[in-house]
């Protein structure tokens, strides 16, 4: 494969985190925190949101741009850490969209995706999987792991500093 990222599209087709209905709108407006016009929810939380089986195939298969998700446990030391991290990686990479999914809820999924152990995070470019890593990760490994990944997607990072450093 080609590492030459395709431009990030002016419109933007993305599924709403709250109520997973999809809708376009210009990247600007997503990355300038626009909110859904069905449900009012956050369209780009500054936190990861919930991903479960339901919102999948819209978040996952039918959304612009990288989104990066956290299969995680929630009695799970290691992935209560790696939610702390995550949390942070999500404010510095306002460009990515990022997920939680909790493992005990979504069996079918986990099955599906072949997540054998968690804390496991998975990169997804419009259903096409990118990469997977398990394990704990310091907050300088996630984000180094993201910059190696993300030019396989079709996202690239606009410009400048409004995207990496906004909100940080
Ligand atoms: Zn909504």
């Amino acid at each position: 494969m080609s590492a030459t990222p395709a431009p990030t599209p002016a419109l933007m087709h993305i599924a709403c985190p709250r109520c997973g209905k999809l809708r376009d709108l210009p990247h600007r407006d997503w990355l300038s925190g626009a909110n859904c016009n069905w449900c009012g929810g956050e369209l780009h939380p500054l936190t990861p949101f919930e991903l479960n089986t339901a919102g999948y195939a819209a978040q996952v298969n039918h959304s612009d741009g990288m989104i990066v998700v956290h299969f995680a446990e929630r009695n799970c030391t290691p992935c209560i850490f790696m939610d702390a991290v995550f949390e942070q990686a999500a404010r510095h990479r306002r460009d990515l969209r990022f997920a939680i999914c909790h493992v005990e809820d979504e069996a079918a999924l986990v099955t599906q995706l072949r997540i054998r152990n968690a804390p496991t995070l998975v990169c997804f470019d419009r259903g096409r999987e990118l990469a997977r890593i398990s394990g704990t990760l310091s907050l300088g490994q996630l984000l180094d792991w993201l910059d190696r990944h993300q030019y396989a997607g079709s996202v690239v990072p606009t410009s400048g500093n409004d995207v990496r450093h906004r909100r940080s």
